[in-house]
Order: structure tokens, then sequence, then C-alpha cells
């Protein structure tokens, strides 16, 4: 081994300019590291670190290789980190294990700036420096040098600056790193706020109606593009736009309509005007509902502007008759009932019902046509108009019949003085495309009367009153208080007959099937009562039906109804126990809904039968919105909750209002077998049952067409996609054996 000064001579002395040179290189090291304290995305890991650091020192010292031992903190234990001699392990690991010995390491901990030793073997002078920072303690670092002995006191004070820089570099990499950990986690969650953001964003987007947010006060904060488009305004324009802006109502009062709109009563839809920009005008549904955070709404618009349209077509159809423009006879009714009201109210107001036929009518059509009978139909209309006053209503009653409403009038006089001057003018020629055309009337009237008296009463004896005019000759007046007493005779006997009837059980019922359009299947069947009279044989409902009701025999009859069809049907389930999803329907009078223990009967009756009552369909006409009765509505309720469906029958003949469909919470429209039969040839025809279909679809409400007898109409509905249906096609109404016959068969 060679003697330690001899290695020391390897190197020169010392010289005062080799200080200065070493000085600025250790100043030039501390500085880089400076910078890479401030970039330290350059450093990868802490080697790169001390190893760039012993770059610098080697520029200082003769350095062989060095170890940095990194220490944990909590046991202070040492264990060996890096070194850029992995080979040298077992060599260091015993240096460092004499340097504790002496108490070396302990030292440079405690003194925090470079100590020289001497390795063990006296291979190497050796410097250690605890890395450590004021408020962290890495570990030790130790440099092994080429020399023994380390000759100079001014190395120690530049390793001491730079290791202390190192240790800056140390502190700042773990901090730097736990930003870039920092880092990251933001931006994962940052990553997943803009997922879900983007997931509302297009459901806002795209919800298919126009939709905003907006503060309490109504001001919109955000709109989708369907808004931007509905309003036609930019988005810019928005910006500064209350809700209440587009709004139609005076001073709307925005905290009331959110209120409104919050708890509506999905059933009863409340209706604005949005004006947009351009002051184009829209009829809408309103939909808000809070959004949870900061007191924002969302505001979501259905325009039903369409269907406000169609509806109003469907309204004047529904009142008006086509050909002529007239009131019909729903129209008429209800301006009657209001007469009737009045009536009752003061007795002193008087009305009167002229009924008017037009003598051999049909023969004018026969032998000049169709087309010269309609022209010859609306002159009639306005001749007869010609003869009233404004406010007296005057009504195509059905093909050839018109019915005139006298509101108002002081006396059976001014009736007459009228009828008489209808009289006369049917005197004279009409003439027609070149015809010269002499028609006469035959004229029934019913003065208003002192007993309460239902419209449809009223009308049926001016119509029967007409009748006898025409039996007495034609171009007659004939006054119903002067057949009176012959009527009410005829009434007692069929009064007397139909209580005969139901004491005798002459009334039967028939089933007609009900049919799934899309998938051909049997849906349920339809009750028709029959009356087997012994003396007049099968007696069809039309006839007996309207006077069952005026007479207050339609209870009684309704229950019969209602028991015959309750046991069949219990009896077909337990015999065939598919027959429980089918459904039983059952026509209901307008009477027996107002009827008081209408829904007590029917609950002890499927009781006593024991019926589930869910699959049991009523009935009912339109008829039953004429007068948008509470306790109509209210019946209504408790049969739904009983789990009976309603269906409204023969739509399309009356009303045809939608608002009352969902009012009443209908289930099932039957489209009326008049607007059905010619769906394939009449365009007009064709347009009214497709808007229906749309618009019950809109409702969520199921369709039945009836009285579908060709396959042509079977087909034509089907493309429109109505769900269900009933006609002659299918099956006309069959007896129970015959359907307990098919029903053996299987489902068809
Ligand atoms: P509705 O409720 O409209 O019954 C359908 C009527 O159309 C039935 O006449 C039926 O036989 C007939 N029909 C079925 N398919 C076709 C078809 O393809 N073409 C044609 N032209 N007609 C078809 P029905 O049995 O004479 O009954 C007439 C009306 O009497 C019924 O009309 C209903 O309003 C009333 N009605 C029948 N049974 C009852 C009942 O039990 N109670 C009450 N309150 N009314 C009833
Ligand atoms: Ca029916
Ligand atoms: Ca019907």
């Amino acid at each position: 081994m060679e003697p330690l000064n001899k290695q020391s001579s390897l190197r020169p002395r010392y010289q005062q300019e080799d200080a200065a040179h070493d000085s600025r290189k250790a100043l030039e090291l501390c500085a880089s590291l400076g910078d890479y304290q401030t970039s330290l995305t350059k450093f990868k890991n802490r080697k790169d670190i001390f190893e760039r650091s012993v770059q610098g020192l080697k520029q200082i010292l003769p350095i062989a290789f060095y170890a940095f031992y990194a220490v944990d903190e909590a046991s202070f234990d040492i264990e060996l980190e890096h070194c850029d001699q992995p080979d040298q392990k077992q060599y260091l690991d015993e240096t460092l294990e004499a340097l504790i010995e002496q108490g070396l390491v302990a030292q440079a901990f405690g003194e925090k700036r470079t100590l020289s030793a001497q390795s063990k073997d006296g291979e190497h002078a050796l410097l250690l420096h605890a890395l450590t920072t004021t408020s962290k303690t890495y570990g030790l670092f130790i440099c092994f040098l080429k020399n023994r002995v380390l000759e100079d006191g001014i190395a120690d004070t530049l390793t001491t600056i730079i290791i202390k820089s190192t240790c800056y570099a140390l502190e700042n990499f773990e901090l730097y790193q736990l930003i870039d950990l920092k880092n990251e986690e933001l931006t994962a969650k940052n990553q997943q706020i803009s997922k879900s953001e983007i997931i509302y964003r297009n459901v806002f987007e795209n919800t298919g109606n126009p939709t905003i947010i907006v503060d309490i006060s109504g001001k919109i904060t955000f709109s989708n593009s369907r808004f931007v488009a509905f309003s036609k305004c930019t988005r810019e324009e928005l910006q500064s736009k209350h809700f209440s802006d587009f709004i139609i109502k005076k001073r709307l009062n925005f905290a009331k309509l959110l209120q409104e709109t919050q708890h509506q009563d999905p059933a009863k839809p409340i209706e604005y005007i949005f004006e947009n920009r351009l002051h184009e005008k829209r009829t809408v549904f309103l939909q808000t509902s809070p959004l949870g955070i900061d007191n924002l709404h969302i505001i979501s618009l259905t325009d039903i502007t369409a269907l406000k349209e169609v509806e109003k077509k469907l309204h004047f159809q529904a009142f008006h008759d086509p050909l002529t423009g007239l009131p019909n006879r729903i129209l008429l009714q209800d301006r009657l009932k209001q007469a009737i009201r009045k009536r009752n109210r003061h007795p002193g107001s008087k009305y009167a019902v002229i009924f008017i036929d037009l003598d051999r009518f049909k023969s004018i059509n026969d032998t000049l046509g169709h087309h010269v009978g309609d022209q010859l139909l609306i002159r009639v209309g306005e001749k007869i108009k010609d003869c009233v006053r404004e406010m007296d209503t005057v009504a195509r009653f059905g093909g050839d019949e018109f019915v005139i409403l006298l509101q108002d009038i002081q006396s059976e006089l001014d009736c007459e003085r009228v009828s008489r001057r209808i009289l006369e003018e049917f005197q004279t020629a009409m003439s027609i495309q070149g015809h010269e055309i002499f028609m006469s009337i035959s004229m029934g009237i019913l003065m208003s009367q002192a007993q309460p008296i239902d419209a449809s009463d009223v009308i049926r004896l001016a119509d029967m009153s007409m009748y006898e005019a025409k039996k007495q000759g034609r171009n007659k007046i004939v006054y119903f208080h002067d057949i009176a007493d012959k009527e009410i005779e005829k009434k007692l006997f069929l009064e007397n007959q139909l209580l005969k009837g139901i004491q005798e059980n002459e009334f039967f019922v028939q089933y007609q099937p009900l049919m799934d359009l899309q998938t051909n299947r049997l849906f349920g069947f339809e009750t028709l009562v029959r009356w087997n009279h012994p003396d007049l044989g099968i007696i069809p409902p039309n006839s007996f039906i309207p006077i069952a009701e005026e007479i207050g025999l339609i209870i009684p009859l309704g229950q019969k109804i209602f028991e015959l069809a309750f046991q069949d049907y219990v009896r077909w389930i337990q015999a065939y126990p598919w027959v429980k999803d089918l459904c039983l329907s059952i026509n209901l009078s307008v009477k027996q809904i107002y009827h008081r223990d209408i829904v007590k009967d029917i609950k002890s009756m499927a009781e006593k039968t024991h019926l589930p009552l869910k699959n049991v369909r009523l009935e009912i006409t339109e008829s039953i919105f004429l007068d948008n009765n509470e306790q109509a509505i209210e019946t209504i309720r408790r049969l739904k909750e009983l789990g009976i469906s309603i269906c409204i029958d023969d739509f399309g003949t009356g009303y045809s209002s939608l608002k009352y469909l969902k009012q009443f919470s209908i289930d099932l429209v039957k489209i009326d077998k008049l607007l059905i039969q010619d769906i394939p040839t009449n365009m007009t025809n064709f347009s009214i049952v497709s808007s229906m279909l749309e618009l019950c679809d809109k409702l969520k409400l199921q369709v039945m067409a009836e009285g579908i007898e060709t396959n042509e109409q079977l087909k034509k509905l089907k493309t429109m996609n109505c769900g269900l249906g009933q006609g002659f096609y299918f099956a006309a109404p069959q007896d129970k054996q015959m359907v307990e016959d098919s029903l053996l068969k299987g489902r068809a």
C-alpha cells in the first residue's frame, strides 16, 4: 500500500488561483442547481439530482464514487438508496459501519456541515454530509475521493454549499412531485366533472322541447338550441331576456306561475300563449321544476299549436253542419239546455222549438240528383234564417230536417208569426241550377213547458208533432199541446211494456268481439242489449233505450244488463283462464252516470258474481261532457278507483273535445262508425280520423275504430296505427252460446 503523502502528491499544491477556480465552479453549480430548483421538471428522480451534484463536485474534487443513504425519519434507519458504483455495496456498508462507530454519522447530522474522514482501509478520503433542510432530513451523502487525504479546508466549505443546494433541490423536487400528484388528481376530477356536464348539457339540449333555465325572477340563464330557434332570438339577445317577455299575459306573476305549474295536475295542463321576437304566437304547455341549485328552475315548453288548430277544426265540425254551415244538433241541444235552464229559473221566460221537415225531399234528390239536393238544402237553411231574429238558432238536425229554437219570446203568438212566415216563404219556387223547385214543409212546434223537461225530450216531442203534421197531409203546422194526450197514452203503454219486459226477463245480451288490429287477436267483447218482445219479436236497442232513459227505466234495465254480462264473463273466466286477459265492455247511458247509486250497485254486483272489475270498461257517449258536471267527474273518478276503465263512445260525432278527454281521465276512445265507414274514399273523414289518432297518441289514449266492415277500411286503419277495432268485418254481435263455442276453440 502506498504511503499517504505520496498519494497526496498526485495532486499539485492547492494554489490560490485553484481556490478561485473551484469557488467559481462551485458557485456555477449552485446556480445551475438553483435553476433546477425552479424548473424541476428536468429532474425525473432523486438519482438525477445526486448525479448532477456529483458532476459539479467532481470539477472541484477528485471523486471516485459516491453513495446516498436515505434516512427513515420515523425509525432513523439508514439504508443505501443510490450509489454510482453498485458493486461497491459491501465496501460502502463496512465504511458506514465504521463511520457510525466513530460517531461521525451522528456528528454529520448534528452539525449539518461537510465532515472529512478517512476510509477504514485507508484507501479513500471521505466527505460526509447530512442532507437536511429546516423541515426535513433526507439522508447521508458520502463522497469517496481518489486521494487518501483531502488537502485543503476550502473543499469542504464549497462542498457544504453544493450539498445545501442539493438539499433544496431535493426539497423542491418533492414539493413539485406533490404538486404533480395533486394536479393529476384535479385533472381526473375535472374530467369527471366535465363528463357529467357533457351528459347534462346533452340531455338539456336534446329534451326535444324548447327548454330554459331561469332564476327565481324568471331571468333566463341558459337556453337550449330549440328554445333559441323557438324564440327567434340570438343567444346574446336571450342573455338579457326574462321568461315573461315571451308570455302573453297581462302582468305575469312569475313566482305564481312557478308555483302553479310545479304543483299542477298533469291532467289539467295550463296553456300559455308564447310570443317570439317576430311576434309570432304559439300555444304552449309549461312544465317547470326546480333545478336544485341556486334557486334555479327549468322551464320546458311543449308546442301544442298544431293540436289546438286541429281541435278548433274538430270543434267547429263538431258543432256545425258541413253542408249548410248551420249549427248541428249538438249545438242546438246545448242552446236548448240553456233556454230550459233559464225558463226553470224565470218562469216568465219563454222559448219555442219548431221542428221542420221538407216534404218529399227524397224524390227531388232521386230525380234531380244529389248536387241539386245539396244546393236546395243550403237554400232552405238560408230561407229559414231570413225568417227569424239573429239571436235565434236555426240548426240542421239531420238529412232534410231543420230545427229552430226561438229564445225569449213573449207569447205563443210570436212563434205563430214566425212559423206562418216560413210557411208563406215556401209558397214561392226556388230556382236552383235552372230548376224551379216548389218545396212544401211540415212543422211541429213545442212551446216551453211548465214542468222540468230534458232538451232531448223537447226535440223528440217537437219531432212527434211534425210527424202528426205530415200525417195530416203535409204543408201543415201542429202544436204539441194539441196531440199531447195521445202521446201520453202511447208513452204509458211503452212504459208498461218496458217494465213488464224487465220483470219477465225479456231482455238478453249479445257480445261483439273487439280486436287488437296490430296482433289480430281478440281484445274483448262489447255487450249489446236486445229486447225479445213476445208480440213484436226482437227489438233493437235504439228503439227502446231512449224511452227507457226518458222514463227512468234505464236504471233497472242497466242493472239487468250488468248482471247478465257479469255472470257470463265470470263463467267464461272459470272455464278458460286466458279470458281474464280480455276486456268486457258495457254501454252506460248518461242517465245511469247521474244515478246516485251507480258506483255502489256495480261494486256490489261484482262482489256478488266474484267478477274482477279491472277488465270492465264502461262506454259512455260524449254527451257526458256537455254538462261538464262535477258529479259526473266524481262518479267517473270513483268508478276508475274500482279498476274500471272508461271509454268514450261514438267519438267524432259530438263534442270531440280533447280537454274533456283529459279532464275526465278517459282511457279509450271509440271513433264513430260514421267516420270509419268511408275512410277509404272520403279524404275529409280520412284526415279527421288520422288527426284524431295522432291526438290520442299524444294524449296516450287507446283508440278503437267502430264499424269496420271491409278489408279496405281495416288496411287504412292499420296504416294509421289504429290499435283496436270492431265491426262486422270481424264479427257481428253474437249470442252467448256462439261466444262460448268460439272460446272453446281457443284464443283467436
Ligand atoms: P254502440 O254503442 O255504438 O254500439 C255499436 C252498434 O254498432 C251496435 O248496434 C252494433 O251492432 C253496431 N255495429 C257493430 N259493428 C258494426 C258494423 O260493422 N257496421 C254497422 N253498421 N254497425 C255495426 P246495436 O246493437 O243496434 O246498438 C245500438 C246502440 O244502442 C249502441 O250503439 C248503444 O248506444 C246502444 N246500446 C246497445 N246496448 C246497450 C246497453 O246495454 N246499454 C245502453 N245504455 N245502450 C246500449
Ligand atoms: Ca258502445
Ligand atoms: Ca259506438
